[in-house]
């Protein structure tokens, strides 16, 4: 489906408006998960198009046939609580469209026309973007983000948009098109979303943090998947700053399918009070940011870090220069001069000055 247009009254509610996705915000933590079986599941190398590089693949009504075996890799589900269902230290998946898949054995390979692969691909995904942060320090030398068992709903009725100022937090999935589940990079966008939230709660209360916030979700999903690849060894053959290149595949008719880019160029000027669209303005700074990182020696890892650590001290209604400047300073601090000024430079490049 399109992208959906907001009022300043959802961005206030920390909502999601990806495709029908939604994040309700924020989380009293009360979860299990001693985390210690390691299952195995069948999930998409981020996502088919990603890792086909074929941008003719159709969603074909969820049929199974739509696409290749060659689009689906085994992998290890790691830190599940052992129960047999898909619910562990960083995850936990339910489902509003069907039977919760369920393994004594851990084992859970499904193709895309049955409802439990979305259930897996979430549980994969969500454990995946937690471990990344992890292996960054987040929860050890550094404050936890989002260090919890993610609530994860899989929801027949994800197409429209829900909002809530209520004290849960989950993320629902919904269907619609291809399911947003099928795509690495949808469920992580919406985990960025709860990342955020546990960092600041509240975050997301002005247009410009809203707006960075739908830039983070985009930019953890690219990176996230990323990591993905070089740990698991996948192809990448579409264009890396493309975001949700299968889900987009339903509702946009020019290629390589994007629901978004990291890299469109926009400047603040550009603005048009819209948070996703808005927030490609920010996204693309990131994005400039972490080839600056590359180009120093520091690398990406160095940048993703300093810019999750960064984000404890944006205010939940900051604007885009407090939240330039607050990035910048955090860059000093942890990376010296030169990244600082990488920093200042990839926000100056969208117009973004502090
Ligand atoms: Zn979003």
């Amino acid at each position: 489906m399109p992208l959906r247009t907001t009022t300043s009254a959802a961005i206030a509610a920390t909502a999601c408006l990806l495709t029908g996705v939604a994040l309700i915000a924020p989380a009293a933590a009360t979860k299990p998960g001693s985390g210690g079986t390691t299952g195995t599941g069948s999930v998409f190398m981020v996502n088919p198009v990603q890792s086909s590089g074929d941008q003719s693949l159709t969603d074909q009504k969820d049929a199974a046939s739509a696409v290749p075996a060659t689009a689906y890799a085994t992998v290890p589900l790691r830190n599940l609580d052992g129960s047999g269902y898909l619910v562990g230290k960083w995850a936990n998946v339910r489902s509003n469209t069907g039977p919760a898949a369920y393994s004594t054995t851990n084992t859970f390979s499904f193709t895309r026309d049955d409802d439990r692969f979305e259930q897996v691909m979430s549980y994969f995904w969500v454990n995946q973007a937690q471990e990344y942060l992890q292996s960054l320090g987040f929860g050890s030398t550094l404050p936890a983000a989002n260090a919890e068992s993610q609530d994860v709903r899989v929801d027949q009725y994800g197409i429209d948009n829900s909002y809530s100022t209520d004290k849960q937090d989950f993320i629902r999935l919904g269907k619609g098109g291809v399911d947003d589940a099928e795509d690495g990079e949808v469920i992580v966008h919406e985990y960025g979303h709860a990342v955020h939230d546990a960092q600041v709660p509240g975050f997301g209360s002005s247009l410009d943090a809203g707006s960075i916030g739908e830039a983070f979700g985009d930019y953890l999903a690219v990176t996230v998947g990323l990591d993905a690849a070089r740990q698991y060894g996948w192809p990448v053959l579409a264009p890396e700053p493309c975001v949700a290149d299968w889900d987009s595949i339903s509702y946009t008719s020019t290629t390589p399918h994007c629901l978004r880019r990291l890299d469109t160029g926009l400047v603040l000027e550009d603005r048009r009070g819209e948070v996703h669209y808005d927030g490609t303005i920010w996204s693309a700074a990131l994005w400039d940011i972490r080839q600056r990182y590359v180009a120093l020696g520091l690398g990406t890892r160095a940048w993703d870090t300093t810019l999750v650590d960064s984000q404890f001290d944006y205010a939940p209604d900051t604007s885009f220069q407090a939240a330039a400047k607050a990035t910048y300073l955090t860059a000093l601090d942890r990376d010296g001069r030169k990244a600082a000024d990488a920093v200042r430079a990839g926000f100056a490049e969208r117009h973004i000055y502090f």
